[in-house]
């Protein structure tokens, strides 16, 4: 299921791309102002997020910059009105994939959101099988190889690494890993995620890749 969320404080615009991305079979949830949209986005999982530049509390250009910094690689397409060369240009410079001008036609959004998911999508998994540095993971048999050695991963330890694949250049701290392989239901101590980090470092060899990010947690490094 691919979920986006819509940051735009014209209530009836955020209606209508809800109702026409969810008729594509999108799960959708819109934010009315740039606060709730940031605050939106680091509590949710995300595949795409749409953005009005134009926006009360905290302008869209500004979410979209602090998005970045938390994260490089999710799609993020600007709504941006018409005439206005200077946010396009600024929204491109921060880090957008692209911009719409308002006011769009659905299938021009559409197919924009179709591209910018096909190239996200595209970097990272081809056959199901996830790549960085020269391990490749085949998500649907479960098999990782380091220069076509085959590596052998407890599942944890496979969730996790797939975990920070898709994550890559991103710190991840403790409490998203718990998380995302162990599910909301854990309460154990966060040092299992560091016992974990030690094995894929060790099985891996990537103690250099895989960095200890201090104060926040870890990130895996290209
Ligand atoms: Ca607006």
């Amino acid at each position: 299921m691919v979920n986006i969320l819509i940051i735009e404080d014209e209530k009836k615009i955020a209606r209508i791309l809800q109702l026409e991305l969810e008729h594509e079979g999108y799960e959708t949830d819109a934010a009315f102002n740039g606060i709730n949209g940031l605050e939106k986005f680091k509590t949710g999982r995300w595949d795409l997020i749409l953005l009005d530049v134009m926006l009360p509390e905290l302008s869209g250009l500004e979410v979209l910059r602090r998005i970045r910094i938390i994260n490089a690689n999710i799609p993020i397409i600007l709504l941006t009105a018409r005439n206005s060369v200077h946010d396009k240009v600024s929204g491109l410079d921060l880090g957008a994939n692209d911009y719409i001008t308002k006011p769009f036609e659905i299938e021009e959004l559409l197919a924009r959101i179709r591209a910018c998911l096909r190239t996200s999508q595209s970097k990272l998994i081809q056959n199901d099988t996830l790549k960085i540095l020269d391990i490749t993971v085949n998500e649907k048999t479960r098999e990782v190889k380091r220069d076509d050695n085959l590596i052998e991963l407890t599942p944890k330890e496979f969730d996790v690494l797939v975990f920070f694949i898709e994550n890559k250049g991103i710190a991840l701290n403790r409490d998203q890993i718990l998380t995302k392989v162990w599910g909301f239901e854990y309460f154990g101590d966060t040092n299992i995620v560091d016992v974990y980090v030690r094995h894929l470092r060790k099985k891996l060899s990537i103690a250099d890749s895989l960095q200890t990010i201090r104060g926040v947690g870890y990130r895996l490094k290209e």
